[in-house]
């Protein structure tokens, strides 16, 4: 265990730096084509009907909106997304909400109303990043769970359940961070199953889901009844409005809502209320799903011009993942290669990754990568992965 700096907790030397926020930092030099951040793409930012919806909210109720708020939120934005995920198949009532200062937030609530240090939390491997940090900050012990091509291996699931006896599986099913990956149905099913035969809590994080561009919506595991009870969805407004104005929302059991309320209460009092109320004003003048067609369709084409240019650019052995939505594709190279030692050499290529060993509970596989498809046009995204090839082909003999 790490001795922690004077002055600091213990926790605060559990997690490490986000490597993420670090690659994120070379976007800024222009000429770096840059797969590395999953930014939604700036030019489908709505920002004249978001500037519209701001305007309004502080013509019309300004009082209200520069106030302080209710800890479970602004009730209109609530309604907004009730209906919302009614209207997706999951009924759902504006109390069975909180709002959230973006999804992140929702996952700092769980950790603390859930987890006391020691508690086992199981995750697919490799999974999102700034979830691994939160359950290191709550001490748990995270336990991987291997993945294939269609996410969580049920039969391995079952096994570390019995074996372990997790307090919470937390999953992104679609389009997963960092694979793209997504959970079939029968799994999601089976998932729901093995919680209620275990006793175990599912957070199911999903700010993907609404950027599909390929396929039919896959039923959400809340939906299931084995384990709607046992079930937290966690929403976002950041891939589908803007990430800015850090937006987001648990949906669950009443019981548990009212303890997020008030770990929320004790972390920021509330979610800012010009910009919920903003959100709730746009959501209610337009069709958020109609607004996504452009975005999607793009999100599309760039993902298959990706796809396209993968296979001249990898070297012979590669594997890589085809999403059906969402932002990223995963990348393995052959054995032997270290995605992490060769990045300073791509950023001098001008190409960025993030490279897939972090995103692992546990030893990281070297060789993994992982490539946001979403900030660029087909003709850079050619052109970055020409970079990436160079990078590959001048470190033939790792
Ligand atoms: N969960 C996952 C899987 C994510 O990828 C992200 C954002 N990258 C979040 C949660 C946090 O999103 P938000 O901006 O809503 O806090």
């Amino acid at each position: 265990m790490r001795v922690p700096p004077p002055g600091l907790a213990a926790r605060a030397t559990s997690a490490n730096g986000s490597v993420i926020r670090e690659a994120l930092a070379l976007t800024a030099r222009p000429e770096v084509i840059s797969f590395a951040g999953g930014l939604p793409a700036s030019e489908f930012l709505d920002v004249e009907e978001i500037r519209a919806a701001y305007d309004r909210v502080l013509r019309e109720t300004p009082h209200r909106v520069l106030q302080y708020s209710t800890t479970e939120g602004d009730p209109n934005l609530r309604e907004a997304i009730a209906a919302r995920l009614s209207r997706q198949g999951l009924p759902s009532r504006p109390e069975d909400l909180v709002i959230t200062t973006g999804a992140q937030q929702a996952l700092a609530l769980l950790t603390t109303t859930l987890l006391d240090p020691g508690d086992v939390v199981v995750v697919e491997n490799p999974t999102y990043l700034a979830a691994l940090q939160c359950f290191g900050y709550a001490g748990a012990r995270v336990v991987p769970a291997p993945t294939d091509e269609r996410g969580i291996v049920i039969d391995a699931l079952a096994d570390i359940a019995a074996k372990e006896r997790p307090r919470l599986l937390y999953l992104v099913p679609n389009f997963q961070n960092p694979t793209g990956h997504s959970l079939p149905a029968e799994r999601r099913h089976a998932v729901a199953r093995l919680a209620a035969e275990h006793g175990f809590r599912i957070v199911e994080d999903d700010p993907y889901g609404e950027l599909r561009f390929r396929g039919e919506p896959l039923p959400r595991i809340a939906a299931y009844a084995e384990a709607s009870d046992r079930t937290v969805l966690l929403g976002s407004l950041s891939k589908v409005l803007a990430p800015g104005m850090r937006l987001g929302w648990l949906r669950a059991p009443a019981a548990l809502c009212r303890s997020c309320v008030l770990a929320k209460q004790a972390l920021d009092l509330h979610s800012s209320t010009v910009d919920q109320a903003a959100a709730a004003q746009y959501l209610g003048e337009h069709d958020l799903d109609a607004r996504l067609v452009p975005a999607r369709a793009a999100y599309r084409e760039r993902c298959e011009a990706m796809l396209a240019s993968l296979p001249h650019a990898l070297p012979r052995g590669s594997t890589w993942s085809r999403p059906d939505g969402g932002m990223f594709v995963w990348v393995r190279l052959p054995d032997g290669y270290d995605t992490g030692a060769l990045l300073p050499d791509a950023v001098h290529h001008g190409v960025a990754y993030v490279p897939g060993a972090p995103f692992f509970a546990g030893p990281g596989d070297p060789a993994t990568l992982r490539l946001s498809f979403a900030t660029h046009r087909p003709k850079e995204i050619e052109t970055g992965v020409k970079r990436l090839a160079r990078v590959f082909r001048s470190n033939s003999h790792p």
